[in-house]
């Protein structure tokens, strides 16, 4: 049997290559790897992504979100719409300044907020309203962005998952006020760990940089209360490797996900909305059955998959008594299951996860 056939094929497999090592050998040597010019290059290269004027890199994706509200002016007696159907991030992050969040539900397509739902739960304290471009598909900015405006609220894009995603050729994290992303090793690109605000706005960009380091700009001249959440320039380094091969990576995702798209029979596999770039960060499908039993067969199979997420946030002990009911996102926490649309996928291996899931049986 080739290697190939016995192989198992991992769900996501972060790409730790001898550049990003040369990368950071060479800044370690350096002797200078905290917060300097690796982060301020890295900072001015990824806005080509965000497609917004000002990017401030930070330690983490939950940080970039914890900062952005912060920046946003959002805190205690505020509420902020998210989604349930979501990494704990999403809602921990306006926890952690103090706010509430409030869930709303999903549109089963895009996997993205309803604004029908989040028009419904807009009331006085309602602050802002974050959108999770969830598996690299676009939430639904158009309305979303109408609803924001109508109510006079912000909005905070959690584009952790979705580096490059478009709508109408406009980059996600350039509709809101601000947009956040992660750099954590299982997503498109890492640096690492590290997260990133994007925003057109200089007012904020400069709060957010005061915010990261103790509301310092010179050295001990402390302007407001601030974190350490600084990028160090290791991580931006190595974050740079990896940009300049984003639109390769996600080239490959994308040619991944058509073929699955024409190759799969069995399971539901992901609508894209018209005018959208979807990323594939997940390769998302529905099973509308067994879905334990289906991760098995894949298992024997020799193929990984994932569930993203199997407890909407709402259920979560921090969150549970808080009392909704959102169908659609209990619903695709039932049915979602990831299966590997990684870059480093042979054409094999593609055949080889679209055989293993059009064999599947015993689903009903
Ligand atoms: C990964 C992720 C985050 C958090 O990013 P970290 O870098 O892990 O802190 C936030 N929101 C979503 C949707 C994510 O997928």
């Amino acid at each position: 049997m080739p290697d190939e056939q016995r192989d198992f094929i991992p769900p996501a497999k972060p790409h730790i290559g001898d550049d990003e090592i040369e990368a950071a050998v060479r800044v370690l040597r350096s002797g200078m790897v905290v917060q300097g010019p690796e982060v301020a290059a890295f900072e001015e290269a990824f806005t080509a992504v965000s497609g917004t004027a000002h990017c401030v890199a930070v330690n983490s994706g939950t940080s970039a979100l914890q900062l952005a509200l912060l920046a946003m002016g959002i805190g205690p007696g505020d509420e902020v719409i998210v989604p349930s159907f979501s990494f704990a991030a999403s809602a921990n992050a306006v926890r952690l300044v103090g706010a509430d969040p409030v869930f709303a539900d999903i549109e089963p397509d895009s996997f993205g907020l309803d604004p029908d739902a989040v028009a419904a739960l807009v009331g006085p304290r309602t602050a802002a309203i974050m959108p999770v471009h969830l598996y690299g598909h676009p939430a639904d900015m158009t309305r979303l962005t109408a609803l924001a405006e109508r109510h006079s609220l912000a909005i905070l894009e959690d584009a952790c998952q979705a580096h490059g995603a478009q709508i109408g050729g406009k980059p996600v994290g350039s509709f809101g006020a601000a947009g956040t992303f992660s750099f954590y090793p299982t997503k498109n690109m890492h640096s690492l760990e590290g997260g990133m605000v994007s925003t057109d706005d200089a007012e904020l960009a400069r709060t957010l940089r005061l915010l990261r380091n103790q509301g310092m700009e010179q050295r001990y001249a402390n302007e407001i209360v601030g974190a350490n959440m600084r990028m160090t320039d290791v991580a931006a380094a190595i974050g740079r490797v990896q940009l300049g091969r984003l639109d390769e990576w996600t080239e490959r995702r994308r040619a991944n996900a058509a073929r699955f798209d024409a190759g799969i029979k069995t399971v539901t596999v992901p609508p894209v909305a018209a005018g959208v770039r979807h990323i594939y960060h997940q390769y998302t499908v529905r099973v509308e059955g067994d879905r334990d039993g289906a991760q098995a067969q894949l298992k024997d199979a020799g193929i990984g998959s994932a569930v993203y997420y199997p407890t909407p946030i709402h259920k979560l002990i921090p969150y549970r008594h808080i009392d909704v009911d959102l169908p659609e996102t209990d619903r695709a926490a039932a049915e979602v299951l990831s299966i590997p649309v990684h870059p480093s996928l042979t054409d094999g291996e593609i055949d080889r996860v679209i055989d293993a899931v059009n064999a599947l049986e015993d689903l009903s």
